[in-house]
């Protein structure tokens, strides 16, 4: 059996696309998967394996979170209180250093080989030094995409926005045209002032260990993010394999919960291409202000709506559903023909694959901008931070399927621009034709290969990764 040992990054958005490469490379003839990670991240990946699945195996590292200072059950970025916390994760995943290290040499065969390859998050580029130290061939596997991941190394890596005080400049490893603005540099970056202080020490540690790996994976789509793909080989340095859009299928509606069925079902009921989905993915949240603003700008624009709601900025995410104090006065009475709020959490995945949607006010996250696009739904953008700034650009300059409605998440938006840009991208037909393009380009780099047919182009570079790495792999040990 040959064995790969896959470890994602400690959120939501790293665990899906990891558990759906582990599905892709378990089928390949002899090979066999084992995930590691923390305890509780162990638990929301065997709810994302089938029960009848042999060939993934889940290891769980020993990780306690009060000995890194985070509050009790915080393995995940989603359960975490405030984003200076995802650093202190970022750090605190260095402590299973010994632990991987021990389970490598468990998993190494009988005749002493190890695994056949390593393949971590960028988070935890760590791994590469153990890697090395064993001589195990190793891969980092990007969650984002090929032009967000370039533009975020390229950034941490040369800083081109302290060299200049325009507000707009290139970006090293991109063409001359690519430019970005001072308004699309994330909080973190901002706070950087190019030196390695100490909160910014770990983002440019982990760019510079990615950087020695063998190679990247990256979950895109070669002809649909060209340019990125292009570039993130210039800034990395690395090959890198474009493998996605890695993405979990809708689960059948009896499967859901009581509250995710009522949703569904309720879309059911609206016409096609009716709905407006808002969601800001699995970390963000707005500021009371701005929620209200926004229940406004949904009220005013008419349109259909499903609007997955969080605690704002200030209150306990935990905390029970205030709608009297988090939206307009009497919002759900007025709307309870016309939309649905949901508490929380909603089936993303299942909701964009209805036929009901016709636009998604997102943060631009990379899962949901795979997610929304590979089912040819346009994009109402709010980048809020990180890559999710470079997703936005690639989609309303490259790909012309979305309208950037706000950057970051200082100030304050107003209902009528959000009334105003959803009915741009509702009613814009154009957009919504390219969208699906995308998704028929998406859809195709995942297919194929069955009677002959030719495969796509995502599982030929998934194919072409693996064979090489076989090759290096029994090169050395003599196959
Ligand atoms: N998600 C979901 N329901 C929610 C919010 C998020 O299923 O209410 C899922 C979404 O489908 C996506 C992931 O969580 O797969 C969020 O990943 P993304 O990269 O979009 O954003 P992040 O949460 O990493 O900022």
């Amino acid at each position: 059996m040959k064995r790969v040992i896959l470890f994602p990054f400690m959120a939501q958005g790293h665990l899906i696309p990891f558990m759906q490469l582990a599905h892709l490379i378990s089928h390949r003839k002899g090979y066999t998967v084992t995930i590691v990670n923390t305890p509780s991240n162990i638990d929301t990946l065997r709810s994302l394996l089938p029960s009848t699945s042999t060939t993934i195996h889940l290891s769980s590292l020993p990780f306690n979170p009060s000995d890194h200072n985070l509050p009790p059950n915080s393995e995940s970025t989603h359960t975490l209180p405030s984003p200076l916390h995802i650093l202190t994760l970022l750090r605190s995943s260095e402590s299973l250093r010994p632990h991987f290290i021990r389970l490598l040499s468990d998993l190494s065969s009988s005749d002493g080989r190890p695994p056949l390859c390593i393949i971590a998050d960028v988070f935890v580029a760590w791994t590469v030094e153990v890697a090395r130290d064993l001589g195990i061939h190793h891969a980092v596997f990007t969650t984002c995409g090929g032009c967000g991941t370039a533009a975020y190394f390229s950034l941490w890596l040369h800083s081109p926005h302290l060299k200049t005080p325009d507000s707009s400049f290139g970006v090293p490893g991109f063409p001359d045209g690519f430019r970005l603005d001072r308004s699309q540099i994330s909080g973190v970056l901002k706070a950087s002032r190019g030196a390695d202080d100490e909160r910014s020490y770990s983002f440019r540690r982990y760019i510079r260990l990615s950087m020695e790996s063998d190679a990247m994976l990256c979950n895109t789509v070669e002809e649909v993010e060209a340019l990125g793909v292009k570039a993130l080989r210039v800034v990395s340095g690395l090959p890198v394999w474009a493998v996605g859009p890695l993405l979990r299928g809708p689960k059948p509606v009896s499967s859901l919960n009581h509250d995710s069925r009522a949703c569904m079902e309720w879309m059911d009921s609206r016409a096609r291409g009716s709905v407006v989905y808002v969601s800001f993915g699995s970390q963000n949240r707005v500021t009371a202000s701005q929620m209200r603003e926004l229940a406004l700008g949904l009220e005013m624009s008419g349109r259909d709506f499903v609007w997955v709601v969080r605690a704002p900025v200030g209150f306990d995410p935990e905390e029970e559903f205030r709608a009297e104090e988090w939206l307009p006065e009497g919002f759900e009475e007025r709307m309870k023909n016309r939309g649905v709020v949901v508490r929380g959490w909603a089936p993303q995945v299942e909701i964009l694959s209805h036929a009901s949607v016709g636009a998604f006010l997102s943060h631009c996250g990379w899962n949901s901008v795979l997610e929304s696009l590979s089912n040819g739904v346009p994009v109402i953008g709010w980048p809020m931070g990180a890559d999710q700034y470079y997703n936005a650009k690639v989609m309303v300059e490259e790909l012309g399927v979305c309208v950037e409605l706000k950057r970051g998440l200082e100030g304050e938006i107003d209902g009528g621009d959000v009334a105003r840009v959803v009915g741009v991208v509702m009613d814009g037909g154009e957009m919504k034709r390219r969208a699906v393009e995308v998704g028929v380009k998406m859809r195709a780099a995942m297919g194929g290969g069955e009677g002959g047919e030719r495969r796509g182009s995502s599982l030929e570079a998934f194919d072409d990764f693996f064979d090489k790495v076989e090759a290096f792999y029994n090169r050395i040990f003599h196959y």
